[in-house]
């Protein structure tokens, strides 16, 4: 995700802008080749505001133990009335909701395992899981069918779920397995801070059906057939970390990257051509500098949304609310989490900070690589000093200045934003001054090429880069990550 929040309360006269904002490349075939697969039928409802789907998960158990049962995540539940965990903050109340409070949830009518009827069990600790219980323990490498049909009510907000004026945000609406470590599945609530979600790779074929003044964007090239009134949208996904759809009545420019098409859908954007040549612009660099995006397609979607944006595997969503310079940036961070994030995963709960640093850094590289774009590298690294030294005298007694936190044990939202992208930011400039610009691209691509797909942790991140540098950089990395460092200067 990306945050632009006013410092100006903070700081009194200040107004900054927290931008809250050789290796072998396994091929997508493959690394489809044995996935889970999930099949969902979905009708929207334009009367009701509601999702009506049905939803088959060809189920591989990836995890090296016997699954008795399976979790998945109920992502729309958070939406409730009277949710424990709500996705927003008492200051965002006013913006996600300009019409007044509005309510979402999903209601499970039927889960099936293996064709057989199943009852339907709602557990977590918000609502927020649906627990699927096998008859036999579900091998490893073994398969299952589990068939369910279910309801979304989408809430009248602008939120990853919701709806208002032009679209429609159906980001997280379906039941998703949780990815099962450390003994247990991975089951946390909806947590406001970051991007609390979590899942592994799997392919997708989904079919959304809606009224026909609304195109789908999709994480997928969209096969169109239409009736008289609806027009039903199919697209197909190999590989992705998860799916979303965006219904919106937009304006359409296409181009490709790569090789890849990309597809800007809006409806208020008086440089819609920039914004798709930075689209392409971001596709490119990053393909260049950290090793090829691996998807056929990339939908970059304005929309009504609370905060700067949001990502989605091969679909990105741009808040209408930013404008100018704050708006491409957005764009830029956003496309940069199709390489951390959505094809190298990571816990988003435990490790933020792993893919929005790099989102963030990502940003500034492609600054320093487009010349023409006239934004400095340095000056961008500067801004962030400025930023974090700002924040640390603010709260110079109570922030807790260490990175590498479970979303719900930073402090506020924005000492969260402080520590994952800004400081995460200059303490990237700082490895890649401390290891040299070859070590330091060879690292990324390292990192990048050996966690395709898969779930990387920072082990890893620190790992490749001390592969790339031969250097010992544990002691870095946890002087920032754990430690206060504050070896630049103030300003
Ligand atoms: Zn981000």
């Amino acid at each position: 995700m990306r945050f632009f929040k006013k410092f100006i309360a903070l700081c009194g006269i200040f107004a900054v802008f927290f931008a809250a904002v050789g290796c072998s490349e396994k091929g997508l075939e493959d690394a489809a080749s044995s996935l889970s697969v999930y099949t969902i039928n979905a009708v929207w409802s334009d009367d009701d505001k509601t999702l009506s789907a049905t939803q088959n998960v060809d189920y591989i158990n990836e995890f090296d133990v016997e699954l008795g049962e399976l979790y998945f995540h109920l992502y729309p539940n958070a939406y409730r009335e009277g949710a424990r965990f709500s996705p927003f903050t008492a200051a965002d109340i006013a913006d996600a909701f300009p019409n007044g409070a509005s309510y979402g949830g999903i209601n499970i009518s039927s889960v099936k395992v293996n064709g057989k009827e199943k009852e339907v069990k709602i557990g977590g600790q918000d609502e927020d899981i649906l627990i699927v219980e096998f008859d036999e323990p579900l091998m490893p490498t073994s398969r299952v069918k589990i068939d369910m049909e279910y309801t979304v009510t989408v809430p009248n907000a602008r939120h990853r779920l919701g709806y208002y004026n032009k679209t429609v945000n159906l980001g997280n609406f379906y039941p998703v397995a949780c990815v099962y470590e450390n003994g247990e599945f991975e089951s946390s609530p909806y947590y406001f801070n970051g991007d609390p979600f979590y899942s592994t790779v799997a392919n997708y074929n989904v079919t959304v059906t809606a009224p026909k003044n609304y195109t789908a964007a999709m994480s997928g090239i969209g096969i169109i057939t239409e009736t008289e009134s609806d027009r039903k949208t199919f697209a197909s996904a190999l590989a992705v970390r998860d799916f979303a759809v965006v219904l919106g009545e937009f304006e359409q420019m296409s181009g490709t990257a790569d090789g890849a098409a990309v597809t800007y859908y809006y409806y208020d954007d008086e440089n819609a051509e920039a914004s798709l040549n930075a689209s392409l612009d971001s596709v490119k660099t990053f393909n260049s500098m950290f090793g090829g995006y691996p998807y056929k397609s990339l939908a970059v979607v304005q929309t009504h949304f609370l905060n700067g944006g949001m990502e989605y595997p091969a679909l990105v969503y741009i808040s209408d609310r930013q404008k100018g310079e704050l708006y491409r940036d957005t764009i830029i961070h956003e496309i940069a989490h199709q390489w951390w994030y959505a094809t190298v995963g990571n816990n988003q709960i435990a490790h933020a900070w792993l893919d929005e640093t790099l989102a963030e850094y990502s940003a500034t590289l492609f600054y320093e690589k487009n010349a023409g774009y006239n934004v400095d590298y340095s000056a961008r690294i500067a801004d962030a000093m400025k930023t974090y030294a700002l924040f640390c005298e603010r709260f110079e007694n109570t922030a807790d200045k260490s990175m590498d936190r479970r979303l719900p044990d930073f402090n506020t939202p924005m000492e969260y934003t402080v520590m994952t992208y800004v400081k995460g930011q200059i303490m990237m400039d700082s490895l890649r001054k401390t290891i040299g610009d070859d070590a330091f691209f060879k690292g990324l691509r390292k990192y990048y090429g050996d966690n395709r797909f898969k779930i990387a942790r920072p082990e890893n991140l620190i790992g490749s880069f001390e592969k790339a540098s031969g250097k010992d950089l544990m002691g870095f990395f946890d002087t920032w990550l754990d430690g206060n460092v504050k070896t630049f200067a103030k300003t």
